[in-house]
């Protein structure tokens, strides 16, 4: 008899498997439709031996102390600040807009100060910020807008920034400085080894046994269990019932190409041109030294895989019904991106799997 059934051994699953299994002696099945552990952050070596992310990059950046250290448990880390740019008007420019982004595309040497005022004379001031093209032509005006951000998210999600919550650009700041960080968390830095030997050294326990190519419903009957945590689709568990939860998806377009770098940044973004958004270069998150290089096209559809919850409000109305399903369900717990539909990065996710497995175990 098992303690507890995980359903799904990305961070969600994985984290609480090793919290049951190693903190409070649960014995844990943990199995996974895919034939992989590491979910969504799975990364492995391709063909020409180099280290890929299968499902696009996977940055690690984190203001939670607790979750870094959590983490560090099972990985050392190599240091690793992210930087983006993006084709705009025949020029690479950063993103987060920031002061050289404006000064470039622009043609203009103004200062910090200046530009502050810049933003200010070509912003539409909007008293009520309710979508996502509020947000930014609220802030830097419609010309930096449609240059960056509306053709982008209209690829990225099949709708108009204006039909969007404001969370889906807000998630991108703007600098009057020339920080060209993509992100400022305290703690940035990748799996030093990659992120699917740290999920290896997390499960690497006599309390967990792992399933992998197994959809939890084929067993569910089979395998005695006192306790399900869930981290799949919350519509799916429910048998949609009330819905289909819609997801935006991607298609991944892998290549490994004979120069040793192929692009100037890690990540650059397509907004305008080309029905992928971005290329990712893997070489320079992993720090792998190598004669080629590989590559990553992302191209978003709406079939496939779900990846991102869509931030709609008739959407988190649905969720909302599946919610107080699950919050009558007895002994299944429910936890991860897809089983809470939220969008979630890598550490809010360990957050969430940490503050449940002290919820869980507090209760008993
Ligand atoms: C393209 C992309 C880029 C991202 N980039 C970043 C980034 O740079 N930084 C960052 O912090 N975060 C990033 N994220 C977010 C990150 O992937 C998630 O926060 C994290 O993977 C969520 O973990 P999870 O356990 O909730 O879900 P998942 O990783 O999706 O794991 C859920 C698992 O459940 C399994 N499952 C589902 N249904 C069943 C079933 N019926 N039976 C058995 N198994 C099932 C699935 O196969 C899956 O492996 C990115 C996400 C995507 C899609």
């Amino acid at each position: 008899m098992f303690d507890y059934l995980i359903v799904g051994a990305g961070y969600a699953g994985s984290v609480l498997a090793e919290r049951m299994a190693a903190d409070a002696n649960k014995k844990v099945l943990l199995i996974d439709k895919r034939p992989h552990i590491g979910g969504n952050a799975y990364d492995h070596y391709n063909d020409d031996g180099i280290l890929v992310h299968k499902y696009g990059p996977h940055i690690f950046h984190t203001n939670s102390r607790e979750v870094f250290e959590y983490l560090s448990r099972f990985t050392a880390w190599r240091p690793y600040e992210h930087r983006v740019l993006a084709s705009v008007d025949g020029q690479l420019l950063p993103i987060p807009i920031n002061l050289d982004t404006v000064n470039r595309l622009y043609g203009l040497k103004l200062d910090s100060f200046q530009l502050e005022n810049f933003f200010d004379s070509v912003a539409e001031k909007k008293e009520n910020i309710r979508t996502s093209e509020d947000v930014i032509v609220n802030r830097v005006g419609r010309d930096l807008y449609e240059k960056f951000f509306r053709n982008y998210t209209r690829k990225q999600w099949g709708l108009d920034p204006s039909e969007l919550e404001p969370q889906v650009t807000a998630r991108v700041p703007v600098r009057t400085n020339r920080d060209d960080r993509y992100f400022t968390d305290t703690y940035q830095a990748m799996p030093r080894h990659g992120y699917t030997r740290m999920f290896e050294k997390m499960l690497d326990h006599p309390n967990i046994r792992i399933m992998l190519n197994t959809d939890y419903r084929e067993i569910e009957r089979m395998i005695p269990f006192r306790e399900m945590i869930y981290t799949g689709p919350i519509d799916e568990f429910f048998d949609f019932r009330f819905g289909k939860l819609p997801y935006r998806s991607l298609e991944f377009k892998h290549e490994t190409l004979d120069p040793a770098v192929h692009q100037s940044a890690p990540v650059v973004n397509y907004p305008n041109e080309h029905s992928y958004t971005r290329i990712t270069e893997f070489k320079y998150l992993t720090g792998q030294v190598h004669s080629k290089t590989s590559i990553v096209y992302e191209f978003p559809c709406a079939e496939g895989d779900p990846y991102y919850p869509v931030p709609r409000p008739e959407n988190n109305e649905i969720y909302k019904k599946y919610q107080a399903l699950a919050a009558a369900a007895a002994n299944v717990h429910f936890a991860g991106r897809l089983a809470t539909y939220k969008y979630y990065n890598q550490d809010q996710v360990v957050a969430q799997a940490l503050t449940l497995y002290r919820k869980i175990i507090g209760e008993k």
